[in-house]
């Protein structure tokens, strides 16, 4: 006994290690508080975009400690200054994330504490917290009291949770696999195909819907398609639209379409990963109308509300149909199972421990309020329309009027192939690095693509931006001239 008591306090005295005295916690926050600072204070002088493909290797763990300020120099050089820094207002490509501070703190208490988020036995309290934010979610997109949700990791694993949801509330599986259909827009994100996929209905049958002028599902086609299905002994079963497609912004006819699913029984799912937020916008709430008429619906708070990385949600109306396939009972868990209690985020997603992110979001909603949120949402619109007519007036030609805060432009250039032009003209503003733009393919042409979106792209980073362009428009006509 006297051995092993010894021989217990010898490896506490090496592992007390992983526990930090006070002052210690506070020369780790001192640190980290400095260079915090130090990387806001200068993120607007800084390029968003630093072209890299060598790998470091300065990560390897060899066992042994190394100081904080190494630790820092390391992330600093070999993470933050490479690629694109997301949090830089600078980042106008793809679809842009946020990382407002006090979502930072947030995760900070959050791990601090480390409450256990996935069962409402094990933590009542974070439990509650985030199932008040489901609720509010529901009342903005005015989902009834009775469906549920779910915070995810992101867009992609909140899309798979409502897709599941569909195929089991239509039990497609076995024979069905091979009859049912589904339809969606050639333009819908990648990870619904890739959920698709996950769960078994690859081998359902696609159909992959006509748009109109403005990459938007267009409604007879859907009729159309639905009705020769019918009358072809198929089983049409599924519609997903998307409320802001990652390519360009647009927002399908959500009211029509889902009148169309009420008719004909199908299940409808909406995508609204990166534009749902924008409902809480004046001026475009109105091309949400109809997306109450939604079976599931996915929105991003780590896109429209500026969240750092790591936040997705679902809406599902069936709650039966999410707990098909989520809700699982064990002999190990039979002190969490109760009668009655409130909704578990374990029995609504793949997940079972997970990270308390609800956190993240209700501190800053909590702490500004909603307007702040609003507004910034409005200033991108707006920014949108400032950077389109700037670069217009430069001899760009620019996409059609966008829904939301994605848009695109290309250079006419006369004697060159504009498909080449345009590529050069990026590669010199991917060189450049000050903003960082994407690009797309749209009717087979090369076209830059802007999409703003992070809380940090104000008016005089868009200025920037307008200047990066022409001076790289002049190095590219330049490059052509030389040929
Ligand atoms: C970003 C996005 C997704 C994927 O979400 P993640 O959070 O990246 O997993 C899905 N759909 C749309 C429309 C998106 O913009």
């Amino acid at each position: 006994m006297k051995k092993l008591i010894e021989n217990i306090l010898q490896l506490e005295n090496i592992s007390n290690e992983l526990e930090p005295s006070q002052e210690q916690r506070n020369q780790y926050l001192d640190k980290i508080r400095n260079y915090s600072n130090e990387f806001l204070n200068t993120l607007d002088s800084k390029k968003t975009f630093n072209n890299s493909i060598q790998e470091s290797d300065r990560f390897k763990i060899t066992g042994d400690k190394i100081s904080i300020e190494q630790i820092i120099d390391i992330y600093k050089e070999e993470v933050v200054e490479k690629g694109i820094i997301a949090s830089s207002g600078g980042h106008l490509g793809y679809v842009p994330g946020g990382g407002i501070y006090t979502s930072a703190i947030s995760d900070f208490i959050a791990d601090i504490t480390n409450e256990y988020s996935g069962m409402f036995y094990a933590s009542p309290g974070a439990v509650t917290l985030e199932n008040e934010l489901i609720n509010w979610m529901k009342k903005i997109f005015h989902y009834p009291d009775s469906a549920i949700g779910n915070l995810a990791s992101g867009g992609s694993i909140a899309n798979l949770i409502a897709l599941t949801s569909a195929r089991d509330k239509h039990k497609i599986k076995g024979d069905k696999i091979k009859n049912s259909v589904i339809y969606l827009s050639p333009q819908v994100h990648h990870c619904i195909k890739k959920a698709l996929r996950i769960i078994g209905l690859e081998d359902t049958i696609i159909h992959y819907l006509k748009l109109d002028d403005h990459s938007k599902i267009d409604t007879k086609n859907l009729e159309l398609q639905i009705d020769l299905d019918t009358k072809n002994g198929l089983a049409p079963f599924m519609v997903i639209a998307s409320a802001g497609t990652t390519d360009t912004g647009a927002v399908d006819p959500l009211y029509e379409i889902g009148k169309i699913a009420q008719k004909m029984k199908l299940w409808y799912h909406i995508d609204a990963a990166y534009g749902g937020f924008f409902i809480l916008t004046e001026s475009k709430k109105h091309l949400f109308k109809g997306i109450e008429l939604s079976d599931s619906l996915v929105v991003d708070p780590h896109k429209g509300l500026f969240l750092p990385y790591g936040i997705g949600a679902v809406l599902v109306k069936d709650k039966e149909a999410v707990y098909q396939s989520h809700h699982y009972t064990a002999n190990y868990m039979q002190d969490a199972i109760g009668h009655n209690l409130p909704i578990n985020p374990a029995d609504v997603s793949p997940e079972l421990t997970k990270h308390f992110r609800g956190l993240r979001m209700w501190i800053p909603l909590q702490l500004h309020g909603t307007k702040p949120f609003t507004a910034c949402l409005d200033e991108k619109l707006l920014l949108t329309k400032y950077f389109r007519s700037a670069i217009k007036k430069k001899g760009f030609i620019i996409g059609s009027e966008p829904d939301l805060s994605i848009s695109y432009f290309w250079f006419p250039s006369n004697n060159i192939d504009p498909n080449v032009f345009n590529k050069k003209l990026l590669e010199f503003m991917h060189q450049d690095g000050r903003v960082f733009f994407s690009s797309t393919i749209i009717n087979e042409k090369f076209v830059i693509r802007i999409a703003i979106l992070s809380f940090r792209t104000k008016l005089k980073i868009i200025d920037k931006s307008i200047e990066m362009i022409d001076e790289c428009l002049t190095k590219t006509n330049a490059f052509f001239d030389n040929i």
